[in-house]
């Protein structure tokens, strides 16, 4: 598959998921962001291969009275909703650092 066609894909699932994930906030009291949906190729953190880079990814961050929620374990449950959207979707809670803020598409095994 072209990565045309993956970012088509991508897009359209986080259309599908951004509306669960917002409302799922509200019901519990947090407030929703999105961030890094496309970072752009001379930006100069991350890593070099990121699938930000690539428009396969983005971040949901979680703001509980303003303050970013850092603990990974508490987006669980919007990664499971992410990665039942699709075989290929990655959930930044499941990496060996764990970046519960990330959702993203694989791409030539990068997540
Ligand atoms: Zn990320």
């Amino acid at each position: 598959m072209s990565l045309s066609a993956k970012q088509a894909e991508f897009t359209r699932d986080w259309a599908v998921f951004l509306p669960y994930a917002i409302l799922w906030a509200d019901r519990h009291g947090y407030r929703l962001v999105m961030e890094e949906t496309y970072r752009h190729p001379t930006a100069t953190h991350g890593h070099p291969n990121s699938t930000h880079r690539m428009k396969l990814a983005g971040h949901v961050l979680l703001l509980d009275n303003g303050e970013l929620v850092s603990d990974s374990e508490v987006y669980a449950p919007l990664g499971q909703r992410w990665e039942n959207i699709h075989p290929d979707n990655r959930w930044g809670g499941r990496f060996s650092s764990p970046d519960g803020c990330h959702f993203s598409r694989t791409h030539n095994g990068i997540s």
